[in-house]
């Protein structure tokens, strides 16, 4: 029989796993706290855990880790690691250092499905999911070397189009015995699978990131597929009954590409298509890359888009660009995808 490794586990599972060994639950709460909390990657570290029990569980289970391959670092502070998986596959995940908040930037898969025409990862198609366990292990392998305050889940991949490895991952994230993130520290961000939006929000409370990026069916279809199943109408609708972390708000993430979307009358459509829900507008400047026809918006075109929704009262902020030295800004992470294919 295949070992368990005990990183794909939340508590819950771990405690049937436990138990199904014939030992205590409780024994289940140590092992979890030795796993996140003192970063243990062996069983022999886990010193209150008896010598007999630690010998049943070498021979049952596992406990996976990730260590970077290759980490560059930006000008700006910025870090993006790079993580060999168990079959070779990479992934990345960037630290963006701000003051004392750090915030992680984590993949859920390697690779993407949805397709959108602005974005590296999505050209690269879904080569697999990302396990429970590879989506935890990059937080235990950035913590090793920086303390990380945020993390938000938009890196490689639609975490939504694998909820069946992110929401064990939320859960380990913000268990009060496991990482313990507060749910207000953990984002997660998606282009806009309505269905899998309602099931996350049933099944953990998290934070929620929507990649709008256009105020009309017409553009948002053409360069985000996922639009032609789920249109706007249906995508603000799952915004709004989206039930939010206390006094919360869903971030309403803006990718301005020149001449597409970045136009006076795409702001006040933006600004009545998000005025019946609680939000704050993340614009994102597009970061151009080889081979894609978008351009950057003009500094007066994001200032201008800017100063609009704040006249109108929104709370926008335009996401500097970080990284852009080392590719490790929104969209640009492709891991070493192109070098195999
Ligand atoms: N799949 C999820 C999360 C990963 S993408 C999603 O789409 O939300 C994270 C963010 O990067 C999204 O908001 C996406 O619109 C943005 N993005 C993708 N490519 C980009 C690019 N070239 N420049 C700027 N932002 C980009
Ligand atoms: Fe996938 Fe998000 Fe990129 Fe779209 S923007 S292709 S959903 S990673």
């Amino acid at each position: 029989m295949e070992k368990q490794d005990l990183k794909n586990l939340t508590l819950q599972e771990l405690e049937a796993f436990i138990s199904g060994l014939g030992k205590e639950r409780y024994r289940a709460k140590q092992i979890f706290k030795w796993l996140y909390q003192m970063d243990a990657t062996s069983f022999a570290e886990m010193t209150n855990v008896s010598k007999e029990f630690r010998t049943t569980l070498e021979g049952k289970a596992t406990v996976g880790n990730l260590v970077p391959e290759a980490v560059e670092a930006s000008e700006d502070g910025t870090r993006k690691y790079l993580f060999r998986l168990s079959d070779g596959q990479a992934v990345e995940s960037v630290l963006i250092p701000d003051e004392d908040r750090n915030t992680l930037c984590i993949s859920s898969q390697v690779g993407c499905a949805m397709g959108c025409a602005f974005c590296l990862t999505g050209t690269f198609n879904l080569t697999r999911n990302l396990t429970t366990a590879e989506i935890v292990n990059q937080v235990c392998a950035v913590k090793r070397e920086a303390p990380v305050r945020n993390i938000v889940l938009m890196g490689m991949g639609e975490p939504l189009a694998n909820l069946g490895a992110v929401i064990p991952a939320v859960k380990i994230l913000t268990d009060p015995d496991g990482f313990q993130f507060s749910t207000r520290k953990v984002t997660v961000s998606t282009s806009g699978l309505v269905p899998e939006m309602a099931e996350l929000g049933r099944q953990v409370t998290v934070n929620l990131a929507v990649s709008l990026n256009a105020t009309t069916d017409e553009v948002r279809s053409r360069i985000m597929p996922v639009n032609r199943a789920y249109p706007l109408k249906e995508l603000l609708a799952a915004c709004k009954a989206f039930p939010l972390p206390s006094r919360r708000w869903i971030t309403v993430e803006y990718v301005m590409i020149r001449d597409l979307n970045d136009t006076m009358e795409d702001a006040k459509r933006l600004v009545r298509l998000i005025s019946n829900f609680p939000c704050k507008v993340n614009l994102i400047p597009f970061n151009e890359h080889e081979g894609c026809g978008f351009k950057s918006p003009t500094r007066e075109s994001i200032d201008r888009f800017h100063k609009y929704l704040l006249d109108k009262h929104v709370t926008v902020i335009t996401r500097s660009s970080r990284g852009g030295d080392i590719s490790a800004a929104c969209g640009q992470l492709k891991g070493k995808l192109d070098q195999q294919q």
